[in-house]
């Protein structure tokens, strides 16, 4: 096999288990699994960091350096896993949704108590 040949096998491969691996989305919520030809699915990203409070910090040339510097952190997360930075500090969400799914989440993307629960229909 010439190096060429067996360039084109491993991309092929990786092309072929690409596909395989989308293939296999399921909803994070309700766990249906999503048919990537019939079902859409949606893709919930979340950024969740620690602010920092500007008028915290002694003058405004270091808050212009603390901003920089998250900025810094943000893009080198970007590149990096996030395992160097603590959950504490910064972390992102990723969820593959259902349509119905979607809905729910737009509806209450924080999971508050709905009206319903507290009593609205009482009356
Ligand atoms: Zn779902």
């Amino acid at each position: 096999m010439s190096f060429v040949e067996a360039l084109i096998r491993m991309s092929a491969f990786a092309e072929f288990q690409r596909e395989r691996d989308m293939i296999h989305y399921s909803c994070d919520l309700c766990k249906r699994e999503l048919d990537p030809q019939d079902d859409l699915r949606y893709v919930v990203k979340m950024e969740i960091f620690a602010a920092f409070d500007p008028s915290s910090l002694d003058s405004e040339e270091q808050d212009r350096d603390h901003l920089e510097e998250i900025q810094d952190i943000l893009e080198r997360l970007e590149d990096s896993s996030s395992e160097e930075i603590g959950d504490d500090v910064y972390q992102q969400l990723r969820f593959d949704l259902c349509p119905e799914c979607r809905k729910k989440f737009v509806k209450n993307p924080l999971g508050r108590e709905t009206a319903k629960a507290f009593g609205f229909s009482s009356n």
